[in-house]
């Protein structure tokens, strides 16, 4: 079956590679030259427009930078035919791209609307999750949409988890990475409590990694240089995860807070957090940098 893969930049690139590596044929589309360069000689065939891409497949992936994007592309425009008109009746469209959990339920109506399939399939696992096809895909849609992506998205993952109805995938991992945020806010505040109460971090690490505090943010994640080798935090915070996503998936975050009346004080705290952290020019460094700054509003 042939599969269209439109977004190939530093997720797409390497997810639409593994599918002509397990032997797919995959027709790919992105404005951007260098990604139509790397993504054809990975084996992906250039379309000329998004919309030349999808006839005769029956599966399409998105996998952009932003709802509003996946939106413009389904529907088309300024007089442009969209990607929803341009594919044939009854292809599975499938969204990887992150993006709100509104805008998901949009898209997804709209595909429904318009004769397709659809679903949402946000991921974790970053660029090198992308690279070794290990990501976790969070999918949101009904069970026979699920049971046909399975085997794509199982080469493209290592984990594939069924959330629920359209725009579950979205919302699970809105909800994951509020918590990841919070978790790694509250690591830091604890290593610069324990710093001011004369601990080392190497003590604080031994007993926080292995009692009830035990999280991925103070374990594997530790925003103090020294306990963990492979943590960014003794790579000068190079990502990893970088800020400038984190704070992006916590806007989504705060969007479903706001559309369902949810009080969540430290989900919000922690969107204003990151928020201020990127625009202060630490976008590009790992999410566990926060530290530097939770260390700054203590001196
Ligand atoms: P990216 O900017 O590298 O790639 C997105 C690509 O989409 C770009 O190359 C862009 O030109 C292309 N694009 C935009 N509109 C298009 C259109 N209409 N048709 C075809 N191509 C189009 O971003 P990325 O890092 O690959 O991230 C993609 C998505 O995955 C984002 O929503 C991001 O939040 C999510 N995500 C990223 C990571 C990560 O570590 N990079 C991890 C998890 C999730």
């Amino acid at each position: 079956m042939r599969i269209a893969f439109l977004g190939l930049g530093n997720m797409g690139g390497p997810m639409a590679r593994n599918l002509v590596r397990a032997g797919h044929d995959v027709v790919g589309y992105d404005p951007v030259e260098a990604a139509r360069r790397t993504a054809e000689a990975a084996g992906v065939s250039i379309a000329a427009s998004g919309e030349e891409a999808v006839p005769g497949a029956g599966v399409v992936f998105t996998m952009f930078p932003s709802g509003a994007h996946v939106l413009a592309a389904y529907r088309g425009e300024d007089d442009a035919e969209g990607l929803l008109s341009a594919a044939e009746a009854g292809t599975l469209f499938i969204d990887s791209s992150t993006i709100s959990v509104d805008e998901a339920r949009e898209a997804a109506e709209l595909a429904r609307a318009a004769g397709h399939r659809a679903l949402d399939t946000p991921v974790s696992g970053g660029v090198a999750g992308a690279d070794a096809g290990t990501l976790t895909f969070m999918v949101g849609g009904p069970a026979e949409e699920y049971d046909a992506a399975l085997p794509l998205l199982e080469v493209m993952g290592r984990k594939i988890v069924h959330c629920g109805v359209s725009g579950a995938g979205q919302a699970t991992k809105a909800c994951n990475n509020m918590l990841l945020a919070v978790t790694m806010i509250g690591a830091s505040e604890a290593f610069v409590l324990g710093e001011k109460l004369g601990l080392s971090d190497q003590v604080l690490y031994d007993v926080m990694s292995s009692s009830a505090a035990q999280c991925w943010a103070v374990s594997t994640n530790c925003p103090v240089p020294g306990p963990v080798e492979t943590s960014p935090a003794n790579h000068e915070y190079r990502p990893g995860f970088a800020t400038s996503l984190m704070a992006k998936d916590l806007g989504l975050a705060l969007a479903a807070l706001e559309s369902t009346g949810t009080r969540a004080e430290f989900g919000r705290a922690a969107q204003k957090l990151y928020e201020e952290f990127e625009e202060s020019g630490h976008g590009g460094l790992d999410f566990s940098a926060i530290i530097q700054t939770i260390r700054e509003g203590n001196r």
